[in-house]
């Protein structure tokens, strides 16, 4: 009896990169994290993953069931590949991840959006259910969507980029990575939050900073937390609209500081909703995720479980 119960996972993400040996059970039984390595192009974070995944091949040995790659988008799953990485600081073209990697190891690779993973991890083990939306809320702002039990897709196989549906075009508060002004991503990334809150206090803050002082009642953090209630409530509304989720649940980095801005997103989207939901009770659940920044991770695992997302030859 050989069963093949394990799985690799890895989470690649504008910053870090998070990898482990998960359970087909979902227990994740060795875990790392490092910093994502980009100055060398694409070379570089090849070789990085390479070695990440000869580190953790002993520990899986006979049992390991494929390796799963979750990556900031925008990327191209049946194709292995990245879409002009721009994120990345690299220039815009196609880099293939899953190619050069495949060669290297028998197990075979399943690669999709980071966002796409995590949600398959708040459905499989965050009480997601069947219907949500998840928002990665990190260096970028991913979107994975649950519709009736199955991860929605844009047509030609690419991952719907709803981070970057414009919240207020032309703003110049807000550049956006894929060269746009107002983007979503531009105003709730964590990243770009921290990027504006310094900008209006004129130094360089960090997240905690922030939290921190927002926790002792500085009126200049509470107003920037409380502006992004109120984007993220408006951005919500619009994607209530269109896919009518039962739960919005906030993963990545800037999800652990969400007590200070979920009152006033839930007050916007309920004030928004207020004519739907008198025919019909819409209003989902916004909560942060129950998996404590592993969604990335939990759902690139998932992702070799399934074999649902494979690398096309
Ligand atoms: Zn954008």
């Amino acid at each position: 009896m050989n069963k093949k119960s394990l799985a690799i996972g890895i989470d690649i993400g504008g910053t870090k990169i998070a990898a482990g040996i998960v359970s087909d059970s979902g227990r994740i039984l060795s875990e790392l994290k490092e910093p994502v390595v980009l100055d060398q192009g694409p070379k570089g974070l090849i070789r990085q993953l390479n070695s990440i995944i000869n580190g953790l091949l002993p520990l899986a040995k006979s049992k390991l069931c494929g390796i799963g790659i979750g990556s900031a988008g925008p990327l191209h799953a049946p194709s292995g590949s990245l879409l002009d990485p721009t994120n990345f600081g690299w220039k815009a073209g196609k880099v293939p991840i899953v190619g050069p990697l495949q060669k290297n190891f028998r197990a075979p690779i399943s690669f999709d959006n980071d966002a796409a993973a995590a949600a398959l991890a708040e459905q499989w083990k965050g009480g997601g259910g069947d219907d949500f939306i998840v928002l990665t809320l990190g260096t970028g702002l991913g979107v994975g969507v649950m519709v009736e039990g199955k991860t929605l897709r844009g047509s030609r196989g690419l991952h719907p980029e709803a981070g970057h549906l414009l919240l207020r075009p032309g703003d110049t508060s807000a550049p956006c990575g894929c060269g746009n002004l107002g983007c979503a991503e531009g105003l709730l990334a964590g990243s770009h939050f921290v990027r504006r809150t310094s900008q209006k206090v004129g130094r360089t803050l960090s997240a905690p900073e922030i939290v921190q002082a927002a926790k002792e009642g500085a009126p200049w953090a509470l107003e920037s937390f409380s502006e992004y209630g109120e984007l993220l409530g408006e951005y919500t509304y619009n994607l209530c609209m269109l896919f009518y989720p039962k739960q919005i649940i906030l993963a990545g980095s800037f999800a652990s500081a969400s007590s200070l801005f979920i009152p006033g997103a839930q007050r916007k989207l309920r004030s928004l909703l207020k004519r739907q939901n008198s025919t019909l009770r819409i209003m989902p659940k916004l909560r942060p995720s129950r998996l404590a920044n592993r969604s990335g991770l939990l759902g690139a695992a998932r992702l070799a479980f399934l074999k649902e997302t494979y690398w096309l030859q």
